[in-house]
């Protein structure tokens, strides 16, 4: 463990925990909600009680909020791209400034040391803004030349209110990676945070309007469950980019579908597999598998839950995998503490679901290392990893949203395509060898939206990123591939 200074949070901002925000954020106002409905927040270090006054938006403050966005989308989608461009960057720089406090928000109800994901998260919600703020102009379009004469001119245009509900375990960075490419085309965006973790896209939305974003164009509504299904029912709405669970993206399918056939994109869970082959270097092998389970303790939907071993380097992974977790396992702790790495699960709904995996987990494989709570107060886990699992067993097929993993043994290249493609899932994948033709013969094998070789669990802004199967459809892609169709989660379209 390291002591590292503890961050230093900005004293102008006008967040903080002993002064949330808790209203819902309309027209670059902080308002009530008509509902007179609330929401509770609880922090996970300790289960203790941080709101229980976050307004809940319900159908009257989600027309409201819709309306706002359809009054503000005329002139926003004719503002000049140089001008989104510089409120997107003027946005980034305001979230670097207030990093710590926006930081701290989330980790008082998420539970993310600052050291490790903390930082981490927030820090890559200004590099989206960043990122998609160098699109504004990059969406002219196409010319297609004809025979006779004619020229057929594709422009693409903004589609109009746009919707991002986002789960909990990214509360700034899932927030940026929606809004920044609505906001860069020219569309209006409202976003509904996770009930678990809404004070820091709610801080953002004072960011917004800080930078000089006009009334209407980017919204928060917090709220549950209802909420998202209001928006995901809207006739208005014309686009919703979905993170979070497979049942709730069903759902949301369905609610679009019957409703104006919006556009959706789904991004869902995974079960994503790690293949080590014999001839892997088992260092890198090692330390990739274990940040890609612990970080964020686990609740990340590319973690490295399955990892698969070669029989011949198999016995060495384990030795060196059980004791790199274990390694891992002396860090959780205080999310409040420089020195931890990996914080609580995020309430106490998920706690009780990963501990019945842990449970259940010793009657379907054995128990390698980990498998119980860190202390008597809060929800922490250790990390965990279970041996010679049946591919059918529960814990190798259900995503877990924590830091437990399955190690099993395989022996050919025809057997680990088949183990890991053997999911519902297909978000992301990992390969682990020296010989770049097997890498590249098996990454084309696996049923995955990703594949990382010799890493796993690694994305990228400027590179696709979405699953197959049911990890979800749709993805964020480059502007240079327009040509292929819109179907991105910016929102734009082809018209
Ligand atoms: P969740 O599906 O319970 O909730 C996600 C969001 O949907 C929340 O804002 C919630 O209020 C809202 N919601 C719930 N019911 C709804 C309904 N009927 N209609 C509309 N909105 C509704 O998921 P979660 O527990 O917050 O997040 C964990 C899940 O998210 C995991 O399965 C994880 O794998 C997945 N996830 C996926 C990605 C990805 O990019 N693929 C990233 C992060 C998390």
């Amino acid at each position: 463990m390291t002591k590292q200074e503890a961050p230093v949070a900005d004293s102008t901002f006008p967040w903080s925990k002993s002064n949330l925000p808790k209203q819902l954020f309309i027209n670059n106002e902080f308002v009530d909600a008509k509902s007179l409905k609330k929401l509770e927040v609880h922090n996970p270090k300790d289960g203790s009680l941080l709101a229980d006054d976050v307004s809940l938006a319900g159908e009257q403050d989600v027309d409201a909020a819709v309306a706002a966005a359809e009054a503000a989308f005329p002139a926003w989608k004719k503002t000049p791209a140089m001008k989104r461009r510089d409120l997107l960057l003027k946005l980034a720089d305001l979230i670097d400034q207030y990093m710590t406090n926006l930081a701290e928000l989330s980790r008082i109800s998420m539970g993310a040391p600052y050291t490790s994901i903390g930082a981490l998260e927030t820090r890559g919600s200004a590099q989206a803004y960043r990122y998609f703020a160098g699109w504004c102009d990059k969406f002219a379009g196409e010319t297609y030349p004809q025979d006779d004469g004619f020229l057929k001119i594709v422009q693409n245009e903004p589609l109009g209110v746009t919707v991002g509900i986002t789960p909990w375990n990214g509360p700034t960075a899932v927030v940026a990676l929606k809004s920044a490419p609505a906001l860069a085309t020219g569309n209006c965006f409202i976003l509904k945070p996770s009930e678990k973790t809404p004070f820091s896209a709610l801080a953002l939305a004072t960011l917004v309007k800080a930078a000089g974003f006009p009334p209407g164009v980017f919204q928060v509504l917090p709220g549950d469950g209802t909420t998202g299904a209001l928006l995901a029912s809207h006739m208005k709405v014309r686009k919703i980019s979905f993170t979070g669970s497979t049942a709730t993206g069903r759902k949301i399918q369905e609610m679009a579908a019957k409703s104006n056939l919006k556009r959706v994109t789904l991004e869902l869970g995974g079960k994503s597999p790690a293949v080590v082959f014999d001839d892997a270097n088992l260092e890198n092998a090692i330390s990739w598998c274990v940040r890609a389970i612990c970080l964020n303790t686990g609740q990340v939907c590319v973690a490295a839950s399955r990892v698969y071993v070669q029989e011949g380097i198999y016995d060495k992974f384990l030795e060196g995998y059980k004791k790199a977790m274990e390694e891992q396992g002396k860090t959780v702790g205080d999310p409040d503490a420089t020195e931890t790495q990996m914080g609580p699960i995020v309430d106490k709904a998920q706690f009780d679901r990963v501990s019945g995996f842990l449970e259940r987990g010793r009657s379907q494989g054995t128990l390698l290392t980990g498998g119980s709570r860190v202390g008597e107060k809060g929800y922490f886990v250790q990390p965990t990893v279970f041996t010679d699992v049946a591919e059918d067993a529960e814990i190798c097929k259900n995503e877990i949203f924590g830091p437990v993993s399955i190690l099993n043994k395989f022996k050919t290249e025809e057997e680990i395509i088949a183990k890991a493609n053997d999911t519902k899932y297909g978000l992301m994948a990992g390969i682990f060898t020296q010989d770049i033709n097997r890498a590249l013969r098996i990454s084309s094998e696996l049923d995955s939206g990703m594949v990382g070789i010799n890493c796993i669990s690694l994305t990228f802004l400027n590179a696709p990123f979405g699953g197959t199967k049911e990890s979800g459809m749709g993805q964020a892609i480059k502007p240079e591939k327009q040509d292929t169709g819109f179907d991105a989660s910016d929102g734009s379209e082809e018209g």
